[in-house]
């Protein structure tokens, strides 16, 4: 085991192999803190200590054809309190307030149906009235190689998508085409976000170390690990939930073996994780496939202010 931190430590790549054995260290054991130990060192050190702030808001709460049976607003079981589409002034000024509060990237997220040219028309206008310096970055349904070079013109930096755990079987949409648009993403010259997602008990680690394995595949520059959110009702809810402690060592892992060379993240935010390797969170407002509450920013959602003070408390650089 010391080999594979040592390996890590040495920048060497961490086989499928390894990254199995480091996921198979038992939760609270010594091996546990040195995998801990050795994703924070990597991420203080290659990072720079620096620590990011993201925000993301969701612009409709609509029932989702793709209708993934973990998400809150999939068709056939859909949760939220209500349903309703963001005007654009309303996303527009949230942008704003947003980057006001010292984010570094602002995410928007839509359900899979949002007409993509709608999309594209906010994008263009909050690209219009945030920093320069601010990431833009779209968390869409699947798009084609044209749209995505679109995004770029209008001036999104990045996109957030993902081959999901049991991809096919727990959602509407197959691996390939998901595969399409990861492609899509990087032809037209965005930055990949990335992320093993929605983590829940029954997945096992062969699947989870493919998801760190695809991202560098990808050289993605922000990584994360999600844990899937128990909603009541929910297809998924029979699962359960797997441990804060859990994602803290899928978190650390997926550091290790991912390689991001900017940040990593774990979500829902779990103070834990900022012990080891993770370095940046989110905010989130609007709709959330993880809440009940169409307005995220009342209920799960952290506001950028609450994650500054975790970074901050962690010993992190903003
Ligand atoms: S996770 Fe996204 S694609 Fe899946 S149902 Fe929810 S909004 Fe639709």
């Amino acid at each position: 085991m010391r080999g594979l931190f040592k390996k890590a430590l040495n920048n060497e790549e961490l086989t499928k192999e390894d990254g199995l054995c480091l996921l198979n260290i038992k939760n609270g054991s010594n091996k546990f803190y040195e995998l801990l130990n050795t994703a924070n060192y990597l991420t203080r050190n290659e990072f720079n200590n620096k620590g990011y702030i993201f925000a993301q808001i969701g612009l409709n709460a609509e029932p989702c054809s793709v209708n993934c049976k973990f998400c809150s607003m999939g068709k056939d079981h859909y949760s939220l309190d209500n349903t309703w589409v963001k005007d654009t002034d309303t996303i527009i000024n949230e942008s704003i307030n947003l980057t006001k509060e010292g984010i570094d990237d602002l995410f928007l997220m839509t359900t899979a149906d949002y007409d993509i040219n709608r999309f594209i028309e906010i994008g263009k206008k909050v690209r219009n009235v945030i920093p320069s310096n601010t990431r833009l970055v779209a968390n869409i349904g699947d798009f084609d190689l044209d749209t995505a070079k679109e995004l770029k013109n209008v001036g999104f930096t990045g996109a957030y998508h993902i081959c999901r755990l049991n991809e096919g079987i727990d959602t509407e949409v197959k691996p390939e085409t998901r595969i399409k648009t990861l492609d899509n993403i990087v032809k037209a010259g965005l930055e990949l976000y990335y992320c093993v997602e929605p983590i829940g008990p029954e997945h096992s680690y062969e699947q989870i170390v493919k998801e760190m394995l695809r991202a560098r595949k990808y050289k993605v520059g922000v990584m994360a690990v999600m844990r899937r959110i128990l909603i009541y009702k929910n297809p998924l809810e029979k699962y359960g939930q797997i441990s804060a402690l859990e994602l803290t060592k899928i978190a650390a892992v997926t550091r290790l073996v991912s390689r991001p060379h900017r940040g990593m993240n774990a979500h829902e935010t779990i103070p834990c994780s900022l012990l080891g390797g993770v370095n940046q969170l989110y905010a989130e407002s609007g709709a959330n496939p993880r809440d009940t509450l169409s307005e995220t920013e009342k209920s799960r959602g952290l506001t950028p202010s609450k994650i500054k003070d975790l970074l901050l408390d962690a010993e992190y650089v903003l």
